[in-house]
């Protein structure tokens, strides 16, 4: 077969390289996802598409469960519905033995909808708006107070309830991280958390069932999920002295960082970022030194997002064409902008191509192909000289692109999950621009 031609290009070395030898040179092709080739994948459900892999879900997903529960007796997992809440990708999650956490009404019917029990649910967010309240008490979810005025909306959605609401308390407290996130939940160390601890189980009208924090999000250092639960339990201790009220569950949050490189980094985070049993060590061995007596641990719940899904999920997407910016530099326009990646915002997101290329890179700008000068995928990429019709595949898109992304100048691709026999399914149909107008009207003086 007679190769594509290549054209020759002088590149000029960068200094300030991470080591003697310089970064790694050379890119290997992603000639497959899951076994089912990338060319088969496009001519099937076309260019760009999101693509899922069950057997990574399910992999990460019980890597979690295995760092937690081999390190403390009882754990259970909710799943972050807002990391990515297509049903299919929440099922399999559930299937594994998760619950759901979810931030909005919206989130909650979704949860209801994939089969998940209320008393299952655990419901956060700083903006629950009364009919929220209501349908949470009606199905017996747990209401993850986050404010007084939510509290106090809360007592007065209970009164003349059968049932008295299961709560348990946000807590946002100083774990070492800056800077603190401060914005959810009641402070600890000002008083303010105890103050509605007090305030609700004097109510009598609210049934306190656990404590919650999530102290932020790709958090790098496992020691502060340590200092976390040692002040939660503390807290939970104090419950149980002075209310006379024992806390069944500690909530961790989420948090937990993926394998994904953060735009600045020195190093690439698969070499950077602390494996999960280091965080693991860290909540248990705050928990189990924290004096409880064995039979009243209580219940680790953790609503890890981003480091159960991350990994799992690939975009590929197809050169559509090459130019020369003014300063020389190489720039390829792709067929999917920041409005489908959206976290390319804070990610240099690893790219690979799907063919052999010769040794030769270059450093390349990625442009999406949205007529907007921050559609920017990557500022530098050494990659080989793509031609237009190439595809590419971008690894560790799972977590909050296909909730975040935008229906923005171009419809929102196919999204198909691979299961564990190797067969894709569509989880997520493209969109039509009949489906988009179906939600549009034309008053009836512009018509005609
Ligand atoms: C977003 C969120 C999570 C998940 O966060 P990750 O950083 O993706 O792990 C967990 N809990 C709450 C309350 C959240 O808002």
């Amino acid at each position: 077969m007679k190769l594509p031609y290549e054209r020759p290009t002088l590149r000029k070395l960068t200094a300030g390289a991470l080591n003697k030898f310089g970064p790694r040179a050379g890119v290997r092709p992603v000639t497959a996802l899951d076994g089912v080739a990338v060319g088969e994948l496009v001519a099937r459900f076309g260019s760009p598409l999101f693509v899922l892999s069950e057997r990574q879900l399910r992999r990460s997903y019980q890597a979690a469960v295995r760092a937690f529960g081999t390190r403390y007796p009882r754990v259970q997992l909710a799943w972050s519905y807002k990391t990515n809440y297509l049903n299919a990708v929440c099922r399999v999650f559930h299937q594994e033995g998760a619950w759901a956490e979810v931030v909005s009404g919206m989130e909650l019917e979704k949860a209801l909808l994939n089969g998940v029990p209320g008393p299952h649910i655990l419901f956060n967010g700083p903006g629950k708006r009364r009919a929220d309240l209501e349908r949470a008490c009606a199905v017996d979810a747990v209401v993850h107070l986050d404010n007084a005025d939510e509290l106090h909306l809360l007592l007065d959605v209970a009164a003349g309830r059968p049932r008295r609401p299961r709560v348990a308390l946000r807590v946002n407290l100083n774990a070492g991280i800056v800077p603190q996130w401060d914005r959810f939940g009641f402070n600890l160390e000002n008083g303010e958390a105890w103050q509605a601890l007090s305030r609700l189980v004097a109510s009598g009208q609210l049934e306190l069932v656990g404590l919650h924090c999530h102290i932020g999000t790709y958090i790098l250092q496992p020691a502060a999920y340590g200092a976390a639960a040692t002040k939660l339990a503390a807290l939970a201790q104090r419950c149980a002295r002075e209310l006379h009220t024992v806390v069944q569950y500690l909530d961790l949050g989420g948090g937990f960082p993926s394998t994904n490189t953060l735009k600045g980094a020195y190093l690439p985070a698969t070499d950077t970022v602390p494996p999960l049993d280091d965080y693991a060590e860290a909540v248990a061995g705050a928990l189990l030194g924290a004096g409880f007596k064995t039979d009243d641990l209580p219940l680790l719940v953790l609503e890890a997002g981003r480091a159960l899904v991350d990994e799992a999920g690939s975009l590929i997407g197809t050169v559509l064409a090459n130019k020369r910016l003014a300063d020389g530099r190489r720039a390829t326009i792709l067929d999917f902008g920041v409005n489908l990646l959206f976290t390319s915002f804070w990610y240099d997101h690893h790219i690979s191509p799907t063919r052999e290329f010769s040794a030769d890179t270059e450093p390349t700008v990625l442009y999406g192909p949205l007529c907007m000068n921050i559609d920017m995928l990557r500022e530098s990429i050494a990659l080989p000289l793509l031609a237009p019709g190439d595809t590419v595949v971008v690894h560790k898109v799972g977590a909050y692109n296909m909730s975040q992304w935008q229906q923005f100048i171009n419809l929102r691709p196919y999204v198909v999950l691979i299961d564990q026999a190797g067969q894709p399914h569509v989880i997520r149909a493209a969109e039509t621009l009949e489906y988009l107008q179906q939600l549009e009207q034309v008053p009836a003086h512009l018509l005609g």
